[in-house]
């Protein structure tokens, strides 16, 4: 069946066939947590119960950690010729495609993204991560140094060992992948904690991995709550944490690091961009368009979501008109409807933290649209995209990352004080700027203090070949591209003397 002929009635036909897998893959076998506590997985969409998840703790990191040591020291992955290891990942990839639907039927079910997302974004997204590692890693060699005549000196680089990736909600797989494809790529092994609000899809991914023909051991899923991200960033086997989540956690991690092993830490944190819209602006209906994406895309639980629309005053009104219509588009629906572009928060808590940002946001600031729940579907959890009129920026909700549909305007006069105002913030993963003038368009580019800067769009570049990640308090180190596997490797000089 083409995808445009998957209706609403496709997916909940498809629904009430799901076979959903709760225990954890440790060790190329599902099991339950050696305490056989579970959790319940809930539906955002309608508050209905999916699964019971197995809770694992330490024992089970334990189990998980040992296996993917065991899986190193043999050798199995890590002393493959990388075209082999190549060749097994494609045929994840391509098991992950095959079973599209089903993956992002779970996807939609368990973390409330629209199905039209998930079908396009998220899975073939995760594939095609573990398609361009697999791809890049049998091309990628060493150095041979300048050295003195009587030395070869070499500069290789090897996997670190055991890596654990703890991942957030908001892009359950995709951001699973950014870590397990490059790491498994380089030869490590992988213990994964998805996020208890969304395990679905990377407990399903496991079995297929150990079906293209990943070793036993060498990629495991631990689902659980914080306790087991805990306790493998406190483990002294692990070598390295990857980290994708927010920004009071990210320095949770680095503690733990310390107080065990220096594993080393990567993290990928929060963020609070700023898209600034100068009154150059080549196309204020794209930047309308683009704006509103920016922040109602994927329900506004984007780390890089432009949460600050930095707008001169002279344009300010007829891009704030164009950006109120252009914000319809994301009336919340029914995720499983392919027509709906704006979802479900992802659960009761998430929903009330947004919501308490609103009721911030109508004591400080003036309410343009929105603000309120919605009821897309009887017991789940919506909000209608805001957009907040936050004049100089200083209300709370222009600072802080809210992590859901809710806009912060701020109007501006001049370009330093653009600039300012879009530098003073703790996190530095992106930010945008709209002008039809090249100089201007570069100056600003450089003067931001971000990761990531577009000029004259926001959101591009679904493909790998871009590093991501942030500057200051939104983290170290990048995911994509071929930058990736520095984060995954050690680097070895080796001298050779020939007399
Ligand atoms: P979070 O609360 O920091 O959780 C992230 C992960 O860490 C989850 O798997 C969580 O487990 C686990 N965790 C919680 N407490 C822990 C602890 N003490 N030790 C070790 N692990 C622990 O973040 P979130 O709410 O899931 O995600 C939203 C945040 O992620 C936002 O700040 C967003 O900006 C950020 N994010 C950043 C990027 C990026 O690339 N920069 C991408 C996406 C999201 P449980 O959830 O099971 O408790
Ligand atoms: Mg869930």
């Amino acid at each position: 069946m083409e995808t445009q002929d998957k209706d609403l009635k496709y997916w909940q036909s498809r629904r009430t066939r799901l076979e959903i897998e709760g225990r954890a893959f440790i060790d190329g076998a599902y099991r339950d947590a050696r305490s056989h506590h579970t959790f319940d997985c809930i539906s955002p969409i309608d508050g209905s119960l999916l699964a019971r998840i197995a809770a694992c703790g330490e024992a089970d990191v334990d189990d998980a950690v040992c296996a993917a040591r065991r899986a190193f020291d043999s050798n199995g992955w890590a002393g493959l010729n990388p075209r082999a290891r190549k060749a097994i990942m494609l045929r994840w990839a391509a098991l992950i495609r095959k079973h599209a639907d089903e993956l992002a039927l779970l996807e939609t079910l368990d973390a409330g993204k629209p199905i039209a997302d998930t079908t396009t974004v998220d899975v073939p997204g995760a594939a095609y991560c573990i398609e361009w590692f697999a791809e890049a890693i049998d091309k990628v060699g060493g150095e041979v140094t300048p050295a003195d005549q009587h030395l070869v000196g070499l500069v290789t680089r090897e996997p670190i060992g055991v890596v654990a990736a703890v991942v957030p909600w908001n892009f359950p797989l995709l951001m699973a992948a950014w870590k397990f494809a490059p790491a498994l790529a380089a030869g490590n092994s992988v213990v994964l904690k998805p996020s208890e609000k969304s395990p679905l899809t990377a407990i399903r991914v496991a079995r297929l991995a150990l079906e293209a023909g990943i070793p036993p051991g060498a990629f495991s899923v631990l689902p659980g709550g914080g306790e087991a991200g805990k306790a493998l960033a406190l483990h002294r086997d692990v070598d390295c944490i990857a980290f994708t989540g927010s920004t009071p956690v990210g320095k949770l991690i680095t503690q733990y690091a310390g107080e065990s092993n220096l594993k080393r830490v990567w993290l990928e944190l929060g963020g609070k961009s700023p898209n600034i819209v100068l009154p150059d602006c080549p196309d204020l209906d794209r930047a309308a368009k683009t704006a509103a994406s920016a922040i109602f895309y994927n329900m506004g639980e984007m780390c890089t979501a432009g949460s600050r629309l930095l707008v001169h005053r002279e344009i300010k009104d007829a891009l704030l008109d164009k950006l109120i219509d252009a914000s319809r588009r994301y009336v919340p629906g029914n995720p499983l409807d392919p027509a709906t572009a704006m979802g479900a928060i992802i659960d009761q808590t998430q929903l009330d933290r947004v919501l308490g940002y609103v009721d911030a946001g109508r004591r400080e600031a003036r309410l343009l649209t929105g603000g309120s729940r919605a009821h897309a579907v009887d017991g789940g959890f919506y909000i209608e995209p805001t957009i907040f009129d936050t004049g100089n920026g200083n209300a709370l909700i222009a600072r802080e990352e809210i992590f859901g549909p809710v806009l912060s305007v701020i109007t501006f006069d001049t370009i330093d004080e653009a600039v300012r105002i879009a530098n003073a913030s703790d996190y530095g993963l992106a930010a945008a700027v709209w002008t039809a003038d090249l100089t201007t368009a570069h100056d600003v580019s450089r003067r931001l203090r971000a990761g990531t800067v577009w000029v004259n769009c926001y959101d591009e570049g679904g493909d790998m070949n871009f590093p991501f990640g942030g500057y200051r308090q939104s983290g170290n180190g990048r995911d994509k591209s071929l930058h990736a596997l520095e984060k995954y490797t050690e680097l070895k000089s080796t001298l050779i003397r020939l007399r």
